[in-house]
């Protein structure tokens, strides 16, 4: 049916929401019993309490892992064997899409028609690309020379473990979990806190689809317990960790303090939209550079938090942004019309509030909203917030917001906008928009970013690598280069005599 023709309120009210861990195929309440609150940040309301693991079901979901590795039910299945299976897997995910879109929408409150329309499909999309290039993907053999034969082999790491946020909470998921169940690994997913259920769920798609029991695990909990305890467990071999820069300094020490397990890093952004006057189509240039801060309320690790544009546009492009800004005036979540949803819980939602203080007290200059609305909804919405006169000092400038709040600074040449935009401590993307062919292969050069885009931004395709310079990470998401994070290059020698 079409998403339109739906009353997601009624289907809201008879969903039947799963809300326990996942370990060794079937749904378990946590050791201790314990619950956390799933509201919806769209009405505040209870949704669901879902099990809290702790030490003692990570333990339990990482020996089911490991045992199903050594048995070699998924490990050692024929490439072919397991790319039938998560084709299978991907095709259940878009089968239970509304399902999905739904609890998606009502945990973490970005809009239906983009759970729909972009979170589900893409997560589904991305497994099933892993499955496809899973049987393409040979091995090497070194050129020693005629005394010996050495290959060079990649071999599945054993047990992952991965540590996701709550933005895109079954995508980021599934950013692990194709190349991790392609490559043969056994798998422990800990969801955000703030959005387990989609995970929750399709852990029984996992196994309906015949990803053997033990192989695909979820344990829902904080991140100080369960989190903690999967980054620390000493039988883990690597973590796969998608979330803020600050959890990801926790997250590599205890590495250091457990098994030295890998660990690979997707962090945060704070990413510089350069806008030169020469830009081969303005108004394009500033539609981007709005959807690039507000789509999915600015909670997107690569928005375009910066907008650095040349002073002689300046005027020009925030007109456009403003316009596009009152156009995208927060709504229902659960309403297909609605551009622009709720701020995933009151906590983020102070946070928000609180930096667009701090960037009035700094003296920046609010051009566009910069308010709470909704508010008798229960629910957490922001308007479409812009500041102008802010400069390369302030916190508004530097730190990341997450949420939808941009910060535009002038610049008057091509030097001091690079100077700028790199100088933070993150570096995940960047945009840079000129008709110029030199300044642009310049300047993305110089810009120190995991992806540089030019006359565009946020374009993706899941053949394209995906993480951060500096502080925004280690490691690459997406793209074949993911496989490199969960598997293990292995030489054998073999004397030829
Ligand atoms: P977060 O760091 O608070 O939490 C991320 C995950 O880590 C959650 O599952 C949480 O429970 C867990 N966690 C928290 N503390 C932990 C600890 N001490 N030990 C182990 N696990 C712990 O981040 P968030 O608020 O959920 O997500 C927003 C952040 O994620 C932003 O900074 C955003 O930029 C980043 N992000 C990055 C990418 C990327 O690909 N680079 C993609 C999406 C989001």
């Amino acid at each position: 049916m079409a998403a339109d023709k739906i009353s997601w309120h009624d289907r809201a009210r008879s969903l039947d929401i799963r809300t326990k861990a996942f370990i060794n195929g079937n749904y378990t309440e946590a050791a201790s019993g314990q619950t956390f609150d799933s509201i919806n940040p769209g009405t505040g309301k209870l949704l669901a309490r879902v099990a809290s693991g702790d030490t003692e079901d990570i333990n339990r979901a990482v020996a089911a892992a490991r045992a199903a590795f050594r048995k070699g039910v998924w490990s050692n299945l024929a490439p072919n064997k397991r790319q039938v299976i998560l084709k299978r897997f991907a095709d259940l995910i878009r089968q239970h899409g509304e399902e999905l879109a739904l609890l998606e929408t009502l945990d973490m409150g970005k809009p239906i028609s983009v759970s729909l329309g972009v979170d589900i499909p893409a997560a589904a999309r991305c497994i099933e690309w892993y499955a496809e290039a899973i049987d393409k993907i040979y091995d090497e053999v070194a050129p020693t020379g005629p005394g010996a034969l050495a290959t060079i082999t990649r071999e599945p790491m054993g047990v992952v473990g991965a540590i996701v946020p709550w933005n895109y909470p079954l995508l980021m998921a599934a950013w692990k979990i194709g190349p991790v169940l392609a490559a043969g690994n056994s798998f422990v997913l800990k969801p955000s806190e703030k959005s387990p259920l989609t995970a929750i769920r399709i852990a029984q798609l996992a196994v309906e689809a015949g990803i053997p029991e033990g192989v695909f695990n979820v344990v829902p909990g904080l991140g100080q317990t369960a989190g903690k305890a999967l980054a620390l467990h000493m039988d883990v071999d690597c973590i796969a960790f998608t979330g803020s820069t600050a959890t990801g300094r926790n997250i590599m020490q205890y590495a250091g303090q457990s098994n030295m397990k890998r660990v690979s890093l997707e962090c945060g952004g704070k990413s510089p939209n350069i806008v030169m006057a020469d830009c081969p189509d303005l108004d394009k240039a500033a539609t981007a550079a709005a959807y690039a801060i507000f789509d999915n309320q600015g909670e997107v690790c690569s928005a375009g938090s910066r907008l650095l544009v040349q002073d002689s546009v300046k005027d020009q492009v925030l007109e456009k942004i403003r316009s596009i800004g009152k156009s995208l005036a927060p709504g229902d979540p659960l309403d297909s019309n609605t551009k622009l949803g709720a701020i995933v819980d009151d906590i983020q939602l102070k946070r928000v509030l609180g930096y667009i203080d701090v960037g009035r007290k700094d003296g920046a200059n609010v051009f566009l909203g910069g308010r709470r609305v909704r508010e008798d909804s229960g629910g957490y919405f922001v308007e479409p917030t812009v500041f102008d006169g802010v400069r390369p000092g302030m916190t508004i400038a530097r730190e990341e917001i997450f949420g939808p709040v941009l910060s535009t600074l002038a610049f008057k040449n091509i030097d001091e906008a690079i100077e700028i935009a790199n100088d933070v401590i993150y570096g995940l993307v960047a945009a840079v928009w000129t008709r110029d062919i030199t300044v642009a292969h310049r300047t993305a050069k110089a810009l120190r970013a995991g992806t540089v885009f030019i006359n565009c931004y946020d374009a993706d395709d899941i053949t394209v690598p995906f993480g951060g310079f500096k502080q925004s990470g280690i490691g690459r998401d997406k793209s074949l280069h993911a496989l490199e994070k969960y598997t293990e290059l292995k030489t054998t020698w073999l004397d030829l005599g």
